[in-house]
This record gives structure tokens, C-alpha cells and sequence, in this order.
């Protein structure tokens, strides 16, 4: 019970390399940068924390240090690994949060899958991270939670310690409450967040969604509340000075909304960008491709992200402009990240499908019109792509922000490319020069990539310098100092927080 700051997030800050048998705790270098932001935070209180979980054969008695104590750049903190089986992950992570939580948050309801959802075992998982979370904070601590694979732990928290100060930050959009309300344990979850004293969300739309849900179910009133309209382009101008927040009330306590959009470490992608390596890289890839274009698509394999969308898209283009066979070639990166998941694994299948009849349609031996790539593409490699490619085809059905959007823009410090972004990503609302797409739409989706390739070099400068304005103004850190500023502002309200 020692820590000012106690961030839980289900994945571990390092990773643990063995080294002559003796287990090292190396910085992982996760490419969008969330997990060294998060822990950047620790150089501002006395003493942090961090709970994750860690498999254990026999969580009663692991075979592993429950608390150890990392010193790195960040200063010293503790982690609290949280000892779960094989079993328990399995249902709290892949099959409760992945397979019912998540096609909910994203509109999927024809995806959802209920039978299999134990819910006695999430709670009991989301109990344990709020007992660890507990056995950390000192007096008066600041517990961070994020997630929604953690959404009972503010409730459980407030329980064990009404002391403490409860922040929680949603990275998935929060959906309409006609979606939301699908979900059987809704009112237990939004009590749960309701006994935070701060949520944050990416964008005012799921602020609002979350408000709605809320008033659906509960007794919340509505405080005070900035005015949003519907409609992107006054969504976009009330983001761009501030953040958007509203303040509800419920059961005699204050809670905090905040809308925030997570960046990218700017400073970082424009290094990596301007080193000798990315350059080499980048013309080897223009040497490669010829006088052709290069349309680049990153993302996880996922429903979400869309891609069979994309490639039909892609094969229409050839189809209706035969000029532009051998003249454009789609690089699709869709990295196949939850494996053993069947949903994941027929997307996946689908996906190799469609590519090879497209490449079988319109290829020769020596050209293939779309190279689909599984893999994961190492980040410093994957930003020589960003600087070679003409056009950033990021278009999917839903996403809470997406990041690859915005590293694209961060890497083209040449300031040209062009980005064509689905109206459906978090991002939209900050980069409204992109060329904005509806990829439920054939005829948006193929007129936006038309116009993309066809677009002249005035044009795509002037949309990208306005996008890298954006990219760079609501960066990483930025989105660090307006979590801080959310926590000092609740705790000048003071008393509304216990
Ligand atoms: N990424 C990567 N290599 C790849 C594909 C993706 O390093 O081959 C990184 C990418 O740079 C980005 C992250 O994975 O930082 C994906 O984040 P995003 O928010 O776009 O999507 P998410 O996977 O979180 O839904």
C-alpha cells in the first residue's frame, strides 16, 4: 500500500527475456507507444505501480514473484502480476471480451456470441486485478484502469478502497445504448464505471453514447455538458481547441467524462523516418514497383478493420479502369493476431481467398496486383512503407481510433501522400483533410480510392500539411498532459470524488 499511481492494464510492461537462466525485464517496443506513455506517468508521482496478469499452472501458489521492482527510465515502480490460469484467460480475455464484449462495441450484432460467456469467472478476474490494484494504492492513490476487459473493476475498487481516485480510459469506440443494452450485465458494467471519478473516451460521440446507455438504465443525471452537434464538421472544430467534456452525477457522486483522442509519438516516427536505413529502404521499395503506384492497408486481421471490403473495392478498380492494371499495386498488411480464434482464422482464410482470385484475374508472371502480407511488419520497417507509399487506404467498418492512420501521416515528412480514412475510425474527427470514405458504400469506396490516385501534387500537399498540423498538435504526449488535466480538474472538485 505504497503507490501513488497504480495503472491496471491487462498486458505487462516489459517483457521478461531469459539471459544465462536468469529472467531480464527488457522495454518492449510496442509500436504504438501506449505502454511507455502510461509509464512515462510514474515521473510524476512519489511511488507507481502497475497490475497485469501472468499465467500461473496454480494461481494459489505461482511459480513466479507475485510483486517485483522494475527500475528502468521511468524511474522505480512496482508490478503486480496477477497469477491467472491458462483457463481463466481464456474466458475472461478470448472468449467473454473478445468473442461478446467486443462485436458489441464495434455494432457486430449479428457476431455476438453469448453461450459461451462465463460470467462468474469475468468477475472474478476483474475482483483479483481490483484486490491487486487495492494492495498497492496508498491513501489517496491515483488507480488508472484501462479497458473494457477490466469494466468491473472501478466498482469493485470503490468497494475495497473508497479512498482512492478511479480513473478509467475506454480504447474502443462505446456504442449507441440500443447496442449496448445487448449485452445482458449491462447494468452491472455501467454502475462499474459510474463509480469512477474520470472516463475517459477517444471522441465526444462515444461520450454521448456512454451518456445515453447510462440514462437508459439508471438514475444518472446529466450536469453539465458541452454542446456536440451530430455532425462530424462541428465535431471536428469542437475537438480541435479542447477536449469535450460532461459531468454526470449519480448516487450523491461526480463523474467526469472526457473526451480524448490517443496520438503517436510524433518526435519518435519522424527519427525513425529521417534515418539513413528508412530512406534506403523506402527507394528499394520505388525501385521495385517502377513507374507503379503503391496503395498501402495496415491492419489486424479482424472484422473490424474491413479488409474483405477493401480488396472488392480493389478489384472493381481494376475491373472498371483496365489502364491501371500493372500501374497500382495494394501492399494489404493484415496481421493475423488472435490465433486459435475461429472468427479470426476464417477472415483470415477469406482473405488469402479474395487476393488470389484478384491476383489469378489480373496478374502475370512477373506482376501481381496486391501482395497480402500476415506477418507482423517490424515498426521501423513498417514507416519506410508509410514513406513509399502514394496512398494509405485505411478503411474500416469501426474502430475506436486507429493509429495507423495517423503514423502515416507523422512519417511523411516529405509532406506528400495522400490518406484515404474511413468515416468510421476514432480519427476521423481530427483528420478531416483526409479523402473520407463510407466503406459500407461501394460507390464511396471506389470513387475515394479513384480520387486518391488520381490527385494532384497541390492538392495532396495541402490536405497532408494540414493533417500532419493535427497529427502533431494532438500527439501522444498531448493526450498524456489531458489525462493529467482531467485528474487535476476532478481533484480540485475535491470532496464529489469520495
Ligand atoms: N503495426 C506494426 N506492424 C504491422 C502492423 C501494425 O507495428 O505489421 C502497429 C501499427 O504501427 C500500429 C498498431 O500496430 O501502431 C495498430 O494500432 P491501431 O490503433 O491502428 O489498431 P489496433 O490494432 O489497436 O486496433
Amino acid at each position: 500500500m505504497s503507490s501513488n499511481l497504480v495503472i491496471v492494464y491487462h498486458r505487462q510492461p516489459y517483457e521478461e527475456v531469459e539471459v544465462d537462466g536468469k529472467i531480464e525485464y527488457r522495454e518492449n517496443k510496442s509500436p504504438n507507444g501506449i505502454v511507455p506513455t502510461l509509464k512515462s506517468f510514474f515521473g510524476r508521482f512519489e511511488k507507481g505501480a502497475w497490475v497485469a496478469w501472468k499465467e500461473a499452472e496454480d494461481p494459489a501458489n505461482p511459480e513466479f514473484e507475485r510483486v517485483i521492482e522494475i527500475e528502468d527510465q521511468y524511474g522505480r515502480y512496482n508490478v503486480s502480476r496477477l497469477p491467472l490460469t491458462k483457463e481463466q484467460v481464456s474466458s475472461f480475455y478470448h472468449i467473454s471480451s473478445k468473442e461478446a464484449f467486443w462485436p458489441i462495441l464495434h455494432g457486430f450484432k449479428e457476431r455476438y456470441n453469448y453461450d459461451p460467456v462465463d460470467w462468474p469467472t469475468f468477475r472474478e478476474v476483474n475482483w483479483n486485478f481490483a484486490e491487486a490494484a487495492a494492495a498497492e494504492a496508498a491513501e489517496g492513490a491515483v488507480v488508472w484502469v484501462h479497458d473494457y476487459n477490466l469494466w468491473l473493476v472501478p466498482g469493485y475498487l470503490r468497494r475495497l478502497r473508497p479512498d482512492v481516485k478511479i480513473s478509467f480510459f475506454h480504447h474502443t469506440p462505446f456504442p449507441s445504448a440500443d447496442m449496448f443494452n445487448v449485452l445482458p450485465w449491462r447494468k452491472e458494467i455501467l454502475e462499474s464505471l459510474l463509480a469512477c471519478d474520470v472516463v475517459g473516451f477517444h471522441i465526444p460521440r462515444y461520450v454521448n453514447n456512454f451518456v445515453s446507455a447510462a440514462r437508459s438504465l439508471l438514475e444518472v443525471e446529466v450536469e453539465k455538458r458541452e454542446k456536440v452537434s451530430p455532425d462530424l464538421a462541428s465535431q471536428i472544430s469542437a475537438l480541435s481547441e479542447q477536449s469535450v467534456a460532461t459531468e454526470l452525477a449519480y448516487e450523491g457522486r461526480k463523474i467526469y467524462l472526457q473526451a480524448s483522442p490517443v496520438g503517436v509519438d510524433v518526435d519518435y516516427i519522424e527519427k525513425v523516418a529521417a534515418t539513413e536505413e528508412t530512406a534506403t529502404r523506402a527507394k528499394e521499395i520505388k525501385e521495385e514497383l517502377g513507374d507503379a503506384q503503391l496503395v498501402l492497408s495496415v491492419g489486424r486481421t479482424d472484422y473490424t478493420k474491413g479488409g474483405a471490403a477493401q480488396l472488392q473495392s480493389f478489384e472493381r478498380l481494376l475491373e472498371s479502369h483496365p489502364k491501371l492494371v500493372g500501374k497500382v499495386r495494394l501492399l494489404h498488411v493484415s496481421v493475423a493476431a488472435n490465433r486459435n480464434m475461429v472468427a479470426y482464422e476464417e477472415i483470415q482464410n477469406d482473405l488469402e481467398q479474395v487476393a488470389g482470385k484478384i491476383n489469378g484475374r489480373f496478374g502475370s508472371l512477373d506482376w501481381q496486383p496486391i501482395a497480402l502480407v500476415s506477418r507482423a511488419i517490424p515498426f521501423t520497417e513498417l514507416v519506410a512503407y508509410y514513406h513509399a507509399a502514394d496512398v494509405a487506404w485505411i478503411t474500416p467498418l469501426a474502430d475506436g481510433m486507429n493509429l495507423v492512420c495517423k503514423e502515416y501521416c507523422a512519417a511523411r515528412t516529405d509532406g506528400d501522400g495522400v490518406l484515404v480514412l474511413s468515416e468510421f475510425a476514432g480519427a476521423v474527427v481530427e483528420l478531416e483533410s483526409a479523402v473520407i470514405t463510407n466503406p459500407f458504400s461501394h460507390r464511396s469506396m471506389d470513387s475515394a480510392i479513384l480520387h486518391a490516385l488520381g490527385m494532384e501534387e497541390e492538392e495532396r500537399r495541402t490536405r497532408m500539411e494540414a493533417m500532419r498540423r493535427m497529427v502533431r498538435k494532438h500527439d501522444i504526449r498531448f493526450w498524456a498532459e489531458d489525462q493529467m488535466k482531467a485528474l487535476g480538474d476532478w481533484e480540485k472538485t475535491g470532496d464529489a470524488a469520495k
